[in-house]
Formats: C-alpha cells, structure tokens, sequence
C-alpha cells in the first residue's frame, strides 16, 4: 500500500507519551500511516505519492486552540478595528466610524471592535455624544476588546428598548452620568443583552465564518473549541458552513450563551443535546454559565479587592447555588460542564459546586473543564487536582495585558494562567488565545508561555514559564483529552487523523523570544493540504 503523502527529513515533533522526535511520516486517506525514520517511509513512496522534503524544519500535529471564538472573530473583520495600528486615538476612530457610515445604509448597525482605552492617547472611553455626532440614524456600537463593556449611541439604545428607568439587569450596569443621563456605557450583562440585538444578515454570518476559518488554518489551527456566545442559531450556521466547507477547522461547540446563558443552557439540557454528539468535523461540546467578568475590564471577580482598588472585587454573574441548579443538573444528566472564571472568587464557587455535585454523584472520566482560570491560587489548584478539573488558561493574555494585570492584581499575577504550577501538579491544562480578545497566533501563546513577557518585554510570573514541548502540548494533545478526543488526534501517531502543520524553520532550535515569528509554510486537514505559504518549498 503506497502512501498519499509523505514528509521527509524533518523535525517531525510526535507529541507521544514519550515526546519523540522523528524524521518522516506517511499519510493515507485522512489518518497517518507511518511515523519514523526517513528509511522507514521510503517503501510506502508510490508513483502518485506527493513527497515534501521539510529540509530539517518542524511537523507538528495541527495546532488546537481550546479557547477561541470563530463567529466572534468573524464578525469583527467585517467591522471597524481598533486594533488597527492607525488608531491611537479616540479621534481617529471616530474618523473611521464616520467613514464607515458614509457606506452604511441607515438602520444599519456600525460595529467597532477591540477598544481598549489604556491604548488610547485620550485614555478614556468615546461618549454618547461623539457616536450620536456620527449618527444618530445608524445604531453604532463600539465594543472593548474583552467583549464585556461596550459604548452605544442614542440609536442603539432606541433600538435595543433602553432608557433612564430600564433597571440594570442582574451583573450588569447601564452607566449614567451625575444628571442620571445613560452614557452609552454597558457593562456587563447590559452588554452581553445588547449584542444579541445586533443582527446581522444570513450572508454577512457566512462571510465572517469563512473568513475566520482561512484565518485560523493559515496560523496552523485544524481545530477550535468554538466558545461561542450566540445562541442556538450559531450551531446551526456552524453545521452548514461545515457541511459546505465554509469552515474547515474541527470545531468542538460549547453550549453557551452571552446574554442570560443560565436560561439557555437550562433549555439545552431539556433538548438533550448532550456533549459528544457529533462527528470528528463537528461535535458538542461542554455547557457553559459565565460566572465572572473580564481580566482586563477589570470585572474579574477577586476574594481580595484588586490592587488598583481597595473597594473592587469585581462582578460576580449568579449566586453559588444559581450555579450549582444549573451545572449539577447538568453533572447528574453526563454533561462536560464548564464556566468562564477568571477571578479566584469565581474559580472558588465553581469549585464548590463542582464538589458537591461529584459528592452526590461521583462520575469518572467526566474532565469538567474551567475556561480561563486565571487567578489560580495554590489552594485552588490542589481542588482542581483533587476533583481532576481541566483549566483552560489563555498563554498569549500577558503578551498584550501584562502590564494591566499588574496594576490591578499585584503579586496574585505569579499564579495566573499558572501553567508551570498545572504541569508540576499533573493537572492536565490545555491552551486557548480567545481569540478575539487577543491574538489568536499559536506560536505566539507557545512563546509566551516559555518566556512569560509581556510585548514591552516586561516579565510576568516567570515563576510559571514552562518548555517549549511543554507549550506544544497545551497546544496539542492536551486540546484533544479537553474534548476527550485523545485518541484520534492531537499527537503524530498511526491511526490518528492526518491534521498535521510545517513551520518555517525547526521551532526547537530557534530563540524562544522569536518563536511567534516563526510562519507556517502549510496546513494539512484530513489527509489534506488545505493551506500554503507561497514561498514553501515543496518537491
Ligand atoms: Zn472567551
């Protein structure tokens, strides 16, 4: 039996149990038929065998971000972004929304995405009175980087039915001014109501989804745990854009919702669409409450107040028994659960009710997950190990918030996304950019987490900096045991699925301080070349 393909003389990184490096692989149909020594694949080399010398350069199995948002992500490239490089300012975003709304039919919404105040020269928010001067004919929502605050303008606020006297909605604040008057400012679950009435068309969604797809493969990614936050429609759209090779990562769906996502995954355990339902292209993930805000915000809910703030501890979505109802229903029925916990507090409650629920149920194999975890104190990581939970940390958050952190979270920053302290523990951890909260790149999340530094080159709980095949795992293999899919992919190993990636050059040789730029030359899917950088070199 020839083989499909066949990669030579490489830096072929299997990602086994016993991290072996090798030189060749085969592949035939979608899975991997050989793995060894250039020798070894030589008799599996037919006439219509594609033979790709890797000159010495890294194979990796493709990359699976276990963290990530691909409708979100989408979505924002067809809006204004405020992490172009040009806009510095409040003024040169209000020039680019203006231009947006000389294109924008009226009644249309205008989007801008990725605001970040601490980068702006003016070091605040737009106001209400700034979008109305760009209209007050367009709803325009200018949304922070974290996805939890967003600034709107009168239209917006007509739209989306809300005045001086709408009551704040539990864990969130519609902002007023001293006179009373709403600012355009929601926070919170104020924010997560209003993104859900910001349609968009049939068509804008398919676009985005393929968009965000190319995006992902091109960085190497064969396989995304979607977070999602959009309710039941996106499974939908996910499974056509599947179905028509719109999306061609793997995509593990959680059961979530932004907006009141206790009453929608309650209505999923109703339905019955259990976790695991599915195929290896497209499957169900865990349900998912959100518990807590954004690091960055900052609404992370803390046991101490943050350092910035002697008065804050941050946002806090349900009580511990609204969290328990829900995710031990959800424990008792065979469900994988999860929670977005960012703040020790928050990390602490689900704990709790992960605890009780396994006390009353004890259920084996069940790797309820936590996304994010960030401030993961050692008491909480000695339950994690205990209860066998698998943190989600996002590596790639300090490279871009490093400095934030510190200001708001002090020394608490040596155990956030405390990986070195999950390895030691034998917790099992994998890794999630949270894309588009920050950069979704890999081998930018690998790079951090060996060199934990921020993009100034400030160092950031070096206490917790791990080894390049210790990043790749989180990376990889780990990605797969979180949606328990370890035995078909995740490693270069016979019989798993040929999704497999080539970077430019041997990502064990070059400086961990430039390992995000290193590129990847091309993506395999399936027994597939799905992607190719021009310059890659192939015979
Ligand atoms: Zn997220």
């Amino acid at each position: 039996m020839k083989a499909d393909i066949v990669l030579i003389n490489g830096e072929v990184i299997t990602v086994d149990q016993m991290n072996t490096v090798v030189e060749a692989v085969a592949i035939r149909n979608n899975r991997i038929a050989v793995v060894g020594s250039n020798q070894e694949v030589k008799s599996f080399i037919g006439e219509k065998t594609d033979v790709i010398d890797l000159q010495g350069k890294t194979l990796l199995p493709g990359f699976i971000d276990s963290h990530i948002h691909l409708i979100f992500y989408g979505i924002n490239q067809l809006a204004v972004s405020c992490k172009a490089e040009h806009i510095d300012s409040i003024e040169a975003l209000l020039d680019d929304l203006k231009k947006k709304a000389l294109e924008t039919p009226k009644g249309e919404w205008i989007r801008a995405w990725g605001f970040n105040e601490t980068a702006m020269k003016e070091k605040r928010y737009p106001t209400i009175d700034e979008l109305d001067e760009i209209s007050v004919e367009h709803p325009i929502i200018v949304s922070r980087t974290c996805g939890h605050i967003s600034v709107v303008n009168s239209k917006a606020l007509e739209i989306a039915q809300i005045n001086k006297d709408t009551p704040n909605p539990n864990g969130g604040v519609f902002e007023k001014n001293q006179a009373g008057m709403l600012t355009g400012k929601l926070i919170e679950a104020a924010n997560m109501g209003i993104n859900e009435i910001t349609s968009y068309t049939e068509s804008e969604l398919m676009k985005s989804v393929k968009i965000a797809s190319e995006h992902f493969v091109a960085a190497g990614i064969t396989s995304i745990h979607e977070a999602g936050g959009h309710g039941p429609e996106s499974y939908r759209l996910l499974q056509q854009a599947i179905k028509s090779k719109d999306i061609r990562v793997r995509i593990y769906a959680m059961i979530c919702q932004l907006n009141n996502s206790h009453e929608f995954v309650n209505k999923m355990i109703k339905a019955g669409v259990l976790t695991g339902t599915g195929d290896d292209r497209f499957k169900v993930g865990p349900v998912k409450l959100f518990t807590d805000g954004s690091s960055t915000g900052p609404t992370i809910a803390t046991r101490e107040s943050y350092s910035s703030d002697p008065n804050n501890y941050g946002i806090l979505y349900y009580s511990e028994e609204e969290i328990y109802q829900i995710l031990g229903e959800a424990h008792k029925k065979g469900y994988q659960i999860t929670v977005h916990a960012q703040g020790d507090k928050a990390i602490e409650m689900y704990l709790n009710c992960v605890e009780k629920a396994l006390e009353e149920l004890p259920r084996k194999n069940h790797r309820h997950r936590i996304e994010h975890a960030g401030i993961s104190s050692p008491d909480l990581q000695e339950r994690m190990k205990k209860l066998e939970m698998i943190p989600i940390p996002n590596p790639p958050f300090p490279y871009e918030f490093g400095e934030i952190y510190v200001q708001h979270y002090g020394d608490r920053v040596n155990y956030m996304y405390a990986v070195r302290d999950y390895i030691d523990r034998g917790i099992m951890a994998a890794g999630g950019s949270d894309a588009p909260v920050t950069d979704f790149n890999p081998l930018l999340g690998i790079q951090v987490a060996v060199n934990r530094k921020s993009q100034s080159g400030m160092e950031f709980g070096v206490n917790q900096a791990i080894g390049v095949m210790e990043a790749i795992r989180l990376y990889t293999w780990n990605g797969a045991y979180a949606s328990f899919e370890e035995e078909i992919k995740g490693s270069i190993e016979v019989g798993k699925l040929a999704d497999l990636v080539i970077l430019s050059d041997s990502i064990l040789s070059v400086n961990p301080n430039q390992i995000k730029d290193l590129k990847v030359e091309t993506t395999i899917i399936d027994g597939e070349i799905i992607y190719k950088r021009e310059q890659s070199v192939k015979i």
